[in-house]
């Protein structure tokens, strides 16, 4: 049976702001505007004032390397700026500050790869090139772009700085898509250039086509968790318009988010619409291989380094390892965390591992904030450990207490003291809740006579019984007598 993907071809342009610059990309305005009044973080040069002159903010020019080194491409050790000319209340110069790769202009970095895994197979996206640009200001819309009555203008976020990173049309199904993300938000995170989890610091254009036939863009995908939705939803519409007999046509397509379908803006731009010209306002950009190789020494281990390591020196899996390394602030907590107890070897590690990609990443999703927004320090999971690996709590109690541990500064020794959580590990306590346990329970009892999978509901009694502080395994020891007399 052929794959329900097999036809169809993807290419992203992935526009991600450099949140962690102080200030735009040629002018000294701040680019802390979220959550700011409207235009109160503009000057003359950002807001287009004719006579004003930009000058290149170097640190944009670092970051960039940053990235490139991370990425693989080859840099351009000399280009210039070029004008992209549309026509757009976001744009109030009427052109765009950005790179061109024609025409004599090169790009920042050409080339380039991200490496994905998905179901165990390891795939090189190949990019095209990354290059900078300045963000056009934001268009506020009331309700969607499409019914809105009029339109708002907010320029705090025009002239911030912008890189963008082309794949090269080789990505085949959403799912990849979606892991080349993933993997692109991670190796950002590590370069330290940016805060892709700040409202608005990402934005996805999608080149969608199946083979043999005109390809949309969809523009504006907001965040990378859209990026897989637009795509298969999109793939879907252009087979219904094939399957209707309806020819397809190139055109740029908008992602409406609310109503979570593509909508026609326009018929695709031509290269030619856009007039590309040198920026004569800036000098040539000289990146030098001094320069690149001063970043280079700066540049912290990245995610697929960091990953093979963590499998050689503390013994994780290559899966735990790559999940572990994801999410560079959960990373450098674990490495912080089990250096802590010198006792601590390859089963802690796993131990702690698993405390962190298990109950603690599970309660960062829910609350939609990151490790170091929490109270959580590294103390208490070797805590966590070391009271389980005494028997002084079970592993159900240790969880109960993530809420807390997440929320407040409190020591599990604290905790425990206050909840009075202890383990029950007892022998002739056990049993007795054993036997009140069978004696309420007569059903399930019977049932355990024809499904010996019953045990594990009447185990299951007894921790509802302890609030979860009965020992598992002397409960099952003593259940399994009991219920053979
Ligand atoms: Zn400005």
């Amino acid at each position: 049976m052929s794959n329900k993907y097999d036809d169809v071809i993807i290419g992203l342009e992935v526009h991600i702001q450099l949140t962690n610059l102080k200030t735009k990309f040629f002018c000294s305005c701040s680019t802390d505007y979220r959550g700011e009044e409207a235009n109160t973080h503009i000057c003359p040069i950002c807001i287009g004032l004719p006579g004003s002159l930009p000058v290149i903010n170097k640190k944009a020019i670092e970051f960039a390397t940053r990235l490139a080194l991370a990425l693989d491409c080859d840099i351009n050790n000399s280009f210039w700026f070029y004008r992209k000319n549309y026509f757009y209340p976001d744009l109030p110069k009427g052109f765009q500050i950005s790179q061109y790769n024609k025409a004599g202009g090169r790009a920042f970095g050409d080339g380039g790869k991200i490496t994905i895994k998905l179901n165990d197979k390891k795939k090189d996206i190949i990019l095209n090139r990354i290059h900078l640009e300045e963000d056009p200001a934001r268009l506020v819309h009331k309700g969607t772009i499409a019914t809105s009555p009029y339109t708002l203008v907010d320029y705090n976020r025009s002239g911030v700085t912008l890189i963008e990173i082309v794949s090269e049309p080789v990505i085949k199904t959403p799912e990849e898509a979606r892991e080349y993300l993933k993997q692109l938000k991670s190796i950002v995170q590590y370069c330290g250039i940016s805060n892709l989890d700040l409202e608005g610091s990402v934005r996805v254009d999608a080149n969608i086509s199946l083979k043999g036939h005109a390809r949309s863009e969809v523009k504006n995908i907001n965040s990378f968790k859209e990026v897989e939705r637009a795509l298969k939803w999109e793939i879907q519409r252009q087979k219904n318009q094939l399957k209707r007999g309806k020819e397809l046509i190139q055109e740029t397509r908008h992602w409406d988010d609310k109503r979570r379908i593509t909508i026609s803006l326009r018929t695709k731009e031509f290269e030619q619409d856009y007039r590309y010209f040198p920026e004569q306002d800036l000098v040539p950009i000289e990146v030098d291989d001094k320069f690149i190789s001063g970043v280079k020494k700066e540049l912290p281990e990245m995610p697929n380094a960091r990953a093979k390591r963590f499998q050689k020196k503390y013994k994780l899996s290559e899966f735990d390892s790559e999940i572990l390394v994801l999410d560079k602030d959960i990373a450098d907590f674990f490495e912080v965390g089990i250096k802590i107890d010198k006792s601590f070897g390859p089963e802690e590690y796993k131990f702690y591992c698993n405390w962190l990609m298990g109950d603690v990443s599970r309660w960062l999703n829910e609350n939609n904030i990151t490790i170091t927004e929490t109270k959580l320090n590294p103390q208490q999971i070797v805590d966590l450990i070391n009271f389980i690996k005494e028997g002084k709590i079970t592993g159900k109690i240790g969880k109960s207490f993530v809420d807390e541990i997440m929320t407040k500064d409190s020591s599990i020794s604290d905790i425990l003291k206050k909840t009075g959580k202890q383990r029950i590990s007892d022998k002739d306590k056990i049993t007795e809740i054993v036997k009140e346990v069978i004696k309420e329970n007569l059903k399930i009892v019977k049932d355990y006579e024809k499904n010996p999978k019953a045990l594990q509901a009447l185990i299951g009694k007894c921790m509802q019984k302890t609030k979860g502080q009965i020992d598992p395994e002397i409960t099952k020891e003593i259940m399994l007598k009991l219920l053979k007399e």
